[in-house]
């Protein structure tokens, strides 16, 4: 589903990523560990087509990203940390100009804003205009126009953070959803706990290098995935 290989980033004179392969299967629920700088929002954000690289190739669903860019977003969402959304909208239009943009018809976009909404419990603030929502509700609306057009792959940075549990539950029934039927989900968190209990395999990133990736039973099988990342910190990357 995503393909990564020898993907290098740089920041003027900076090496942030350098010649990281990364391979995530179909059906395949993947965590991207590291610290604070070790390039994970940079690999998220130029696999989801809006920052550009030095070196490397990204397929999606067996489509180079920079040959054909709209076919590969067709197809993917994309949640920064931070999600930035229209303001001056009212949660329904910002639902209903992504649905354009994806070009969904008008019966299948109701259903799943209803559904989506009534999960993320937001249904009751659609009228009410972005600007006014707290930032745990316009994770929810972005997430809702991530899941809208029911993409194959799903890229997330930091997703749990500033949901409520409830919330937090429900994504992670989405997510597994989405690789039920053949899709896929790479997402950074910090939260190790979270990736050990949900993700089938883990990446973990140090100082621009992919220093594991393996299946989280196998890795976890003697340790925790806490223990494996305080090791990894200790060692000289090579
Ligand atoms: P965090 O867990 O803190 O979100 P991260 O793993 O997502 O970190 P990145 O944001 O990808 O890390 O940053 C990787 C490196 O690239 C860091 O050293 C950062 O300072 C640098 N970097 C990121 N964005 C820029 C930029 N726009 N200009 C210059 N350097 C940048």
């Amino acid at each position: 589903m995503l393909k990564i290989e020898n993907y290098t980033k740089h920041y003027g004179d900076f090496l942030a990523v350098d010649k990281l392969n990364l391979h995530v299967k179909p059906g395949t629920l993947v965590g991207f560990i590291g610290h604070n700088g070790a390039g994970k929002t940079t690999t998220l954000r130029s696999i989801a087509g809006i920052l550009d690289f030095d070196g490397g190739t990204i397929e999606i669903n067996g489509t180079d990203i920079e040959k054909d860019p709209i076919r590969v977003k067709s197809v993917t969402a994309f949640i920064p940390d931070n999600p930035e959304l229209y303001e001056f909208l009212t949660g329904a239009e910002y639902l209903d100009f992504i649905s354009d943009v994806y070009q969904l018809d008008d019966a299948v976009r109701q259903e799943r804003i209803h559904r989506y909404a009534r999960t993320f419990e937001i249904e009751s603030n659609l009228s009410d205009r972005v600007s006014s929502y707290s930032h745990g509700m316009k994770q929810k609306l972005a997430l809702i126009g991530a899941l809208i057009h029911e993409p194959k792959l799903m890229l997330l940075d930091e997703p749990f953070v500033g949901l409520d549990p409830i919330a937090a539950r429900s994504l992670r029934g989405y997510l597994r959803d989405i690789c039920d039927n053949g899709g896929a989900v790479l997402f950074s968190t910090h939260v190790l706990e979270v990736a050990q209990k949900i993700c089938d395999e883990i990446a973990i990133i140090k100082k621009g290098k992919l220093v594991v990736q393996g299946v989280t039973e196998e890795l976890t099988q003697k340790e925790s995935l806490e223990d494996i990342f305080v090791e990894l910190s200790q060692s000289e990357v090579v």
